[in-house]
């Protein structure tokens, strides 16, 4: 599986994503708006993580996925 198909929470975190989410094997692409300083961040998230954002808002998700957030930093600072 390329690791571009991948959610980006499961990736930081070495979860299995098709473990965790059985059938529902879908990537939604959600953008945070509150997590880098004046510009927004695109993350890919299969349905287990998509839900926690929507339950936990944007704020708490990155603080409890502090993994994700560190690649996505690098990432767009690479680009
Ligand atoms: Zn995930």
């Amino acid at each position: 599986m390329a690791e571009k198909d991948y959610c980006d929470v499961c990736l930081a975190q070495g979860l299995d994503s098709h473990f965790l989410n059985g059938k529902k094997n879908v990537l939604r692409k959600n953008i945070l708006y509150k997590v880098l300083v004046g510009k927004a961040a695109t993350v890919k998230l299969c349905h287990v993580h998509d839900i926690e954002l929507f339950h936990l808002g944007e704020k708490r998700f990155v603080t409890e996925h502090v993994e994700m957030l560190r690649k996505l930093v690098s990432r767009d600072g690479s680009s």
